[in-house]
């Protein structure tokens, strides 16, 4: 039997990662939804011309998402639709609010009339600024409303009540994934999260900016690693009313990322400070034990190494030998 799967999010980062992997599993079908907003056509060139997949240009927080005919006979829905970089979802903060909550009560709503399964990507950032640490599933987060991080913090929470409900009240089998800070080269260059400013800056010889002191602490997941616990996710019956962290326990201080990547590009980049933006989380480590229990789930892949991975391909985009 054929399986069809949705993607909510698939121009973006993590979406056309998942449908590639998800696309060689034999008789699997796509079909990948997103608006475009912050995800690109150029992320799904490698897609577009395979016959299993299909591309729908849409917004998934409209409710006649609903009527599209393709969407009748689904067995999955990955959920990915929403900006994720404080530098996107801060520039349209209401759109940010409209994916994560009527969008995914929209995409619930699909799941409940056709039987399908569904994965949510939330976030480590319903953590908030986090007063325990490491952070596991059952803290209950330090998350402010009244700053330019609560659009999507906030967001993202009633996100996840919405997936409590249709699993309560309506036995939707849902997941939950608390994604924490994921890179590869599949960042836009533009985007504006660490890693990619980082390798950016470093290849073209720009000054490396760090946020306040660069003292504040995130833990790295490698693309790969993320896209094999997502899968395991919503394969496994076990996940099923579950919220699971996916992340890499290993933690890093900004300041030494900008420094281990200045020696692995061999770059003459000066490392520069600039202003921490508000509400800036000071520490993030996901305790990873619900993910090793449930899943059989871990980062295989160490900073460094996917570090090498990620400079080596935006060498290869931005044309430097
Ligand atoms: P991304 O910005 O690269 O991709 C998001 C995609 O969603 C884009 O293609 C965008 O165009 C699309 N989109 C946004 N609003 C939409 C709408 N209303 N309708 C249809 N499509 C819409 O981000 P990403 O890093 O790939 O993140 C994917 C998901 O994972 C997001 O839900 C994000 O919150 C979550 N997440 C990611 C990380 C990470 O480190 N990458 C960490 C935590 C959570
Ligand atoms: N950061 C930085 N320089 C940059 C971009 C980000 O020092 O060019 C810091 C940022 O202040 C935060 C951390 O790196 O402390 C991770 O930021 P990112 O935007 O990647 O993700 P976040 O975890 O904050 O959502």
């Amino acid at each position: 039997m054929t399986k069809t799967i949705v993607i909510t999010g698939v121009a973006g980062f993590l979406g056309s990662h998942l449908a590639a992997e998800l696309l060689h599993i034999p008789q699997t079908t796509v079909i990948g939804l997103d608006n475009l907003s912050t995800g690109k056509m150029s992320n799904m060139e490698h897609l577009l011309q395979l016959d299993t997949f299909q591309f729908i240009k849409y917004d998934v927080a409209d409710t006649r998402v609903l009527n599209i005919k393709a969407l009748e006979n689904i067995h999955e829905i990955y959920h990915l639709a929403s900006p994720a970089s404080p530098k996107f979802y801060q520039a349209t903060p209401f759109a940010t609010i409209d994916v994560n909550i009527q969008g995914t009560k929209n995409m619930l709503e699909l799941a409940k009339r056709t039987g399908a399964k569904l994965l949510y990507t939330s976030t480590s950032e319903t953590y908030g600024d986090p007063e325990v640490h490491p952070q596991s599933e059952t803290y209950r987060g330090n998350v402010n409303t009244w700053g330019p991080r609560a659009c999507y913090d906030e967001a993202k929470r009633m996100g996840e009540v919405f997936c409590y409900l249709y699993h309560s009240l309506y036995q939707v089998p849902v997941k939950v994934a608390r994604i924490f800070n994921t890179y590869s080269a599949g960042l836009r260059n533009d985007d504006g999260r660490v890693i990619s400013n980082f390798v950016t800056q470093a290849l073209t010889g720009a000054d490396i900016s760090v946020y306040g002191d660069g003292t504040q602490t995130r833990s790295f997941c490698y693309v790969t690693d993320n896209i094999r616990g997502l899968i395991l996710m919503m394969e496994k019956e076990v996940a099923n009313g579950q919220i699971i962290n996916i992340g890499n326990p290993i933690e890093y201080k900004i300041i030494d990322v900008a420094h281990l990547v200045k020696e692995l590009t061999h770059s003459q980049s000066k490392v520069t400070f600039h202003p921490l933006p508000e509400d800036d989380p000071k520490q993030r480590r996901p305790d990873i034990n619900k993910a090793k229990q449930l899943l059989g789930w871990e980062p295989q892949i160490t900073l460094e190494q996917g570090l090498q991975l990620t400079i080596a391909s935006y060498k290869q985009k931005l044309s430097i030998s």
